[in-house]
């Protein structure tokens, strides 16, 4: 059983069965549980699905079973990846859940668009086959989107940039490492790359009734990559990208000096590698990164630049669907990294982002979050921190980024990270919008785990669910896929959105 104990010594346990702790927590000054006590507008209540959830067990059964235990009104439709978070069933290694085929489809996964591409959307772009072979002539959107109307349930197509080398024409536009070697995603500088989110979310807008676009690029900049300051990342700072010749136009456009970046970059590299050897730089680890900061800003205004592309592409994709003049709501996916590292979180104002979204869902995956946390903690405590025991330098970044009293370093993944990170997270990303956007906080059911790693209870699910809703949020999106969720928690979720949203 978990102790783990908030910001206010009320354990996870009580945190679930009393909802007067919502507002114990309010008095104790935890503004997010105020805006529970605010009349809300309806929340939106999304649910993301792959395509292959409606193949194994039937486009109507999935749905009612999304509608009845779920509570959802909107279906999130993967529509565009060839990834497997957000497409595919179970990922290898990892149990079932209680529904849908009981067989892996790691052979015949392939990904790419679930929808019919129609060509004249594709004219201006090398990449023009990207049709996704997984399920026969099966345009997954039209069979979807009569079913759902007939519920009440709207449908946004899912769309993320996660590309397989082997795509006709990704070899032109893929990004090129410090090295020069071509890297496997593509460059956001790249037109003929700018040509194709453009065209397929207008695609996508014109051909389908559909009620909007969620649009999902967990790319990082060079500095991330180079220090591996993601849970997700292993540490390659040679492999730091792009170094393409759209992006050297686009610094010669800024007064950004190529050279000098590279060679910036060449110099963290080296720093990294003498880092992870414990070779220990005379003035200390932190100090000589700073350094390298100081000397190289053009390491700063490279990462910068990878930014101002990423979102660059936001803007088009949201003008675009705009442009199709249906009232589609566009709405980015924020990702996990955005909660663990304040270097990355000082590149993303709350504020700025409500200017290019409808809707932003913010991911608050608290479950797998233990984990990831831990893993990003150890990342960082491997180069610029690896002076900082550990364990002190966990607990300085929860002072950084705000958080509670969530487990020691050596629990993390076995506790997860606690409904109190979630409302904080909420609250921040409220607040940071200043209302001029929805925030959907993305909430983690069934997202594989370590084997010794938590996996969420209903409970858990339910307090997550909770805590997202009782801190303001304008809904959530239950996350990542229905084909990884079991429906006892998906029945809890739902069970915290009724009573959250009731009278
Ligand atoms: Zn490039």
């Amino acid at each position: 059983m978990k102790t783990n104990l908030n910001s206010t010594g009320i354990s996870r346990r009580d945190f679930v069965k009393n909802s007067a702790t919502l507002a114990a927590l309010a008095a104790a000054g935890l503004g997010p549980l105020r805006a529970a006590e605010q009349p809300s507008a309806r929340k939106m209540i999304g649910i993301q699905v792959g395509s292959v959830s409606f193949v194994d067990e039937g486009v109507g059964k999935v749905l009612d079973i999304l509608q009845e235990r779920a509570a959802a009104d909107t279906i999130f439709l993967t529509t565009f990846t060839y990834g497997r978070g957000l497409a595919g069933r179970q990922i290898t290694g990892y149990p079932f859940p209680d529904h849908g085929a009981q067989e892996s489809d790691a052979g015949s996964f392939h990904g790419g668009n679930y929808a019919i591409p129609h060509p004249e959307f594709y004219r201006n772009t090398v990449l023009k086959q990207t049709r996704a072979p997984d399920h026969g002539d099966l345009d997954i959107v039209a069979a979807v989107l009569p079913e759902a109307k007939k519920r009440g349930l709207r449908l946004s197509c899912s769309v993320e940039d996660v590309f397989r080398s082997d795509v006709p024409g990704v070899k032109e536009v893929a990004e090129v490492d410090l090295e020069g070697r071509k890297g496997g995603s593509l460059c956001p500088f790249h037109p003929d790359v700018r040509a194709f989110w453009t065209g397929l979310v207008t695609d996508l807008s014109k051909s389908y009734d559909i009620d909007g676009i969620l649009f999902f690029n967990e790319h990082n900049g060079p500095l991330l990559n180079a220090l591996g300051a993601s849970h997700a990342q292993s540490i390659a700072s040679s492999r730091v990208t792009c170094f393409c010749e759209h992006h050297q136009r686009a610094a010669r456009a800024q007064g950004i000096d190529f050279d000098r970046a590279r060679q910036g970059y060449r110099q963290l590299d080296q720093f990294v590698r003498a880092a992870l050897e414990g070779e220990r730089p005379s003035d200390g680890y932190f100090v000589e990164f700073w350094r390298l900061l100081v000397e190289w800003p053009e390491i700063i205004a490279w990462d910068r630049l990878f930014d101002q592309g990423k979102h660059e592409v936001l803007a088009e994709v949201r003008a675009a669907v705009k442009a199709v003049g249906k009232d589609q709501q566009v709405g980015f996916h924020i990702e996990h990294v955005n909660s663990f590292n304040p270097i990355f979180r000082a590149t993303r104002s709350y504020q700025d982002l409500a200017t290019r979204a409808d809707f932003l869902k913010v991911v608050v995956y608290n479950n797998c979050g233990g984990e990831r946390y831990a893993s990003f903690i150890r990342n960082i405590g491997s180069t610029v921190f690896r002076d900082v025991p550990r364990e002190e330098l966990l607990r300085f970044n929860n002072h950084l980024l705000n958080y509670g009293d969530e487990a020691k370093l050596d629990q993390l993944a076995a506790a997860g990270l606690s409904p109190d990170y979630i409302a904080r997270e909420t609250q921040r990303a409220l607040t940071g919008v200043q209302g001029k956007c929805k925030i959907l906080p993305g909430i983690d059911i069934g997202i594989p785990t370590g084997k010794s790693s938590r996996q969420a209870s209903p409970d858990d699910t339910y307090a997550a669910t909770l805590a997202a809703l009782k801190a303001g949020a304008h809904g959530v999106i239950l996350s990542r896929k229905y084909s990884e969720m079991r429906l006892a928690n998906l029945a809890a979720a739902g069970r915290a959105v009724r009573e959250a949203t009731k009278g």
